[in-house]
């Protein structure tokens, strides 16, 4: 066990009706038949069927588990794991069952590997630096046919991940796959004695998380823990490394290595390798049986082409033949490892999410779908679950998942769902987590071609709403992905959900535990889109966000926000507006003020006249309002010498207002040249705030910091702090860049390429000079998509085939060129980067001689925005 020298006590309150907790140490392995077969959850947003559910309190950086106990008891969860007494309220004792242990996350450890230790079957572990969870997905399409797997969902590979997946075992799977990830030492030994891996996978060993640990060969050593009770190592040879130390740490582990050269020691190995059009052509020697195997891999890139390798390398082991290896490998394809959110037809928006098909899956798709509110009506399309569906309770299930999710109507495709749906009870409600809710109509289809038919004979519709579109791989779903989706040709901005969460996160690590998080969404959320960045910011609970005019508030409000928004530049027109979509202004002038005073007055009487039964409470309500103090940046607010008439009138009308809070803005944060200027500005928004508050006698939220701030003044961070460009990416004051994830990479395509004569020129007033011959492309972009003309001429550069294309000629207004002459492998069609990982924005910034915000939020209005989540 994990905790053999760690006195492991688990303390199982009784519920007790005198309130005298009665203590009774016992490990939670003895708990195991009643914990067996209920739902482990740790994040408390994600409960789904809370009578059955279990609730790990885990301690994280940002959050402590303890936090949500009340609110998962209200919503009727029955079990939980907790380490922190305290903070357990007497009366919740009475609803739910408490685990009281020493370490949540070890406990929750602890419960997994004992539940894995019940399994007798074959269990696959994947370790590596990259390509750990293409491996594990590859391999589960391709052996998944004809045996029942369980396996991680998605690349759930760290200290919770691990546990969450192995609790899924049950008694039907006949083999398991599992990946595990570390990033610093001592951690793969609790996640080896977790999966327990008899054959183990070693894709490669990269450079990801070296500085977490003392040389490459610490963190090799680390990795291979995992495979301390296995009795097969699959490793390719070229990474001489992994094989020494695996032979030196585990002499008990047999390498089935696959090498490109003729060692005897390998079972497999490459005798040649052919790189041609669509893929390699290997001839595969297997020692075991001398046997060669000549197999074509539908795969150009070495990457993929080592996951192929790996999984075939298996296949070789299980001891599949060369005629079924060829037949699986086939169709693979390369699946993209992410769900997308798609612009769709009739006003709809589809999440496609083509990357696996089981019921884990399902649930994080379901998951991921209710965190987007931007419409009302939902739909999932959804094919037959391989093996493991083949009952008519997880069809149930799936209706149920789909239910709690708000969705009306699930669109079922194949035979398995025709028949298990028709025998399903025809309640119209359903009994849920939500209380009583209507029950979504199901219609099905034996196969996708009927519903083709269906949808061309217009008996099926869809329209301003959103649709999940999940399937397996032979329903082919794609098509119709393609059926639905708006077509986006040409010109499009890729944004990374992960990133943007990985980015938040980052910086609520920086902040102290109670500080609270505004976030800029202002101009288009820096060109991102404003409403899929704001439904992720609500997801993951940003306190408040802001934007810069009133109609970017309502635009949030009509598609379902509902976190708190300050307006920075409210006018006089807008403030009626600012009161039907509960929108708070920023208010920075005395006229200003007095204007919205006035207005508030007339809306009171006015609402008199037209009701005179108008509640106590809305004549009693207090209006938020946000107060701008300029402390020295010289654009809008009060400055010291506003403040006796200020808080005058602030006093006049205590009871029409509530001021939410005060705050100011740094001019340069993000220069240390600036730093003697920011501590004054510092010290007089600490000056003027504090004279406010004692003189009106309140307690408001006090904040200063933009994202350059964050990084550069931590201790000036007061109640708030107002997050800006560090969410997209970019820090500006350059400390914590390395930190940060790009979000956004801009993507458009080669229209044409045309090869000219050294006399030739290029574009608008023959700017592009050649001297040489010269293959030119046309790309779908211009300065009207946010390309800007200062980036013609060379100064700017895209990204393809690995390599840089400069610009050459002036920028036209939907069309540019670009010098190809040098990568002979670009073809029209191509797909090129404009910014992302490269070149970045920054970059780019720096060689127009501008700031990155410029480039962000010139991105045009017409570049379709495609949103991800890996
Ligand atoms: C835009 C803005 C921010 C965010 O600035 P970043 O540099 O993008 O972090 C903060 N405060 C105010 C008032 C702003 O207008």
């Amino acid at each position: 066990m994990l905790t053999s020298n760690v006195c492991f006590l688990v303390v199982s309150l009784v519920k007790p009706s005198s309130f005298m907790p009665l203590f009774k140490p016992t490990l939670l392995s003895e708990h195991y038949s009643t914990l067996q077969g209920k739902q482990l959850l740790t994040d408390s947003r994600k409960v789904s069927l809370p009578s059955q559910t279990v609730f790990f309190a885990l301690a994280g950086a940002n959050r402590d588990g303890h936090d949500f106990i009340g609110e998962l008891v209200g919503k009727g969860v029955a079990y939980f794991v907790v380490s922190q007494m305290e903070k357990i309220s007497p009366e919740w004792l009475e609803e739910a069952d408490f685990f009281l242990v020493p370490d949540t996350l070890q406990a929750l450890q602890e419960l997994a590997a004992f539940h894995r230790s019940q399994f007798k079957i074959p269990v696959i572990g994947i370790t590596g630096s990259n390509g750990k969870t293409i491996v594990k997905e590859w391999l589960s399409q391709l052996l998944g046919d004809s045996i029942s797997i369980v396996k991680s969902p998605k690349s759930y590979n760290s200290q919770i991940g691990v546990p969450l997946s192995v609790w899924e075992i049950n008694s039907q799977h006949q083999l398991a796959i599992f990946e595990a990830g570390i990033s610093r030492p001592d951690e793969m030994q609790a996640l080896a004695q977790i999966i327990q891996p008899q054959i183990g996978i070693f894709t490669n060993i990269g450079t990801a998380h070296s500085e977490n640990f003392p040389s490459q060969r610490a963190k090799i050593i680390e990795k291979l823990k995992l495979f301390g009770q296995a009795k097969f190592l699959i490793v390719r040879d070229i990474y001489t490394q992994i094989v020494e130390e695996a032979q030196n740490a585990l002499p008990n582990l047999k390498i089935f290595g696959w090498a490109t050269g003729q060692s005897q020691r390998d079972q497999v190995s490459l005798r040649y390798c052919d790189r041609n059009d669509d893929g390699y052509s290997v001839g595969l020697y297997d020692y075991r049986n001398q046997k060669t195997h000549h197999l074509h891999v539908p795969f150009t890139d070495p990457a993929h082409f080592e996951n192929a390798l790996h999984c075939i390398v298996v296949m070789l082991f299980f001891d599949y033949s060369t005629e079924e290896i060829q037949y699986k490998i086939e169709r693979l394809r390369n699946i993209p490892m992410r769900l997308e959110l798609k612009k769709g037809i009739n006003n709809t928006l589809l999440i496609d999410d083509t990357y696996n098909n089981d019921l884990a899956g399902l649930k994080i798709a379901l998951d991921f779908f209710g965190q987007n509110q931007q419409k009302n009506d939902k739909t999932a399309i959804l094919s037959d679950l391989p093996e493991e569906g083949s009952s008519a309770e997880v069809y149930e299930k799936i209706v149920h998942l789909c239910a709690e999710q708000n969705i009306h109507r699930i669109i079922g495709i194949g035979e398995r769902f025709s028949t298990f749906v028709a025998a399903l009870s025809n309640a119209t409600t359903l009994q849920t987590t939500k209380g009583l809710i209507d029950a979504p109509t199901v219609q099905t289809f034996p196969h996708t071609a009927a519903f083709f038919k269906a949808f061309e004979g217009k008996k099926i519709a869809f329209e301003n709403e959103m649709i999940l579109i999940k399937g397996g791989r032979r329903f082919e779903f794609e098509k119709i992905v393609q059926l639905l989706e708006q077509k986006i040709h040409g010109t499009k901005l890729e944004i990374s959900l992960n990133a943007l969460t990985h980015n938040l996160n980052f910086y609520r690590n920086l902040l102290n535990r109670r500080t609270k998080i505004m976030v800029m969404v202002k101009a288009f959320a820096y060109g991102s889109g404003n409403f899929e960045v704001a439904h992720l910011l609500q997801y993951h609970r940003a306190d408040y966000l802001a934007v810069a005019y009133p109609d970017e508030g309502v635009a949030l409000r009509e598609n379902g926000i509902y976190l708190p928004i300050m307006v920075m530049n409210p006018t006089v027109e807008s403030f009626e507006t600012l009161l039907r979509y509960d929108l708070e202004p920023e208010i920075y002038s005395l006229r200003l003020l007095t204007e919205y005073l006035r207005f508030l007055e007339e809306n009171q009487k006015m609402a008199y006249r037209q009701n005179s039964k108008l509640s106590e409470q809305d004549l009693q309500k207090r209006y938020p309002i946000h107060l701008k103090l300029d402390t020295g940046m010289h654009r809008l607010g009060f400055e010291e010498q506003d403040l006796p008439l200020l808080l005058d009138l602030l006093k006049r009308n205590e009871d029409k207002l509530k001021i939410v809070s005060l705050f100011s803005h740094l001019a340069g944060a993000d220069q240390a040249q600036y730093d003697e200027f920011s501590q004054v500005q510092i010290a007089q928004f600490q000056q003027m705030a504090t004279k406010i508050e004692a003189s009106l006698g309140i307690k408001t939220l006090k904040h200063l910091l933009n994202s350059a701030g964050i990084a550069r003044f931590p201790q000036a961070q007061f109640d708030m702090v107002r997050l800006g460009i560090g969410l997209y990416g970019v820090d500006s004051a350059e400390v914590h860049q390395d930190a940060l994830l790009p979000i956004g990479t801009l993507k458009t395509t080669i229209s044409q390429i045309k090869t000219l004569a050294p006399d030739q020129t290029v574009g608008y007033s023959r700017k592009g000079k050649l001297n040489r011959v010269s293959r030119i492309g046309t790309l779908a972009i211009g300065y009207a998509d946010g390309y800007l003309r200062a980036f013609g001429n060379g100064v700017g550069y895209v990204y393809l085939h690995g390599k840089f294309a400069p610009t050459i000629g002036n920028i036209c207004m939907d069309m540019c060129m670009i010098d190809l002459t040098d990568i002979e492998q670009a073809a029209e069609g191509d797909e090129v980067v404009v910014f992302g990982e490269k070149p970045t924005v920054s970059e780019l910034a720096e060689r127009i001689g501008t700031i990155p915000y410029e480039i962000l939020t010139n991105v045009g209005e017409r570049v379709k925005r495609v949103f991800y989540a890996d």
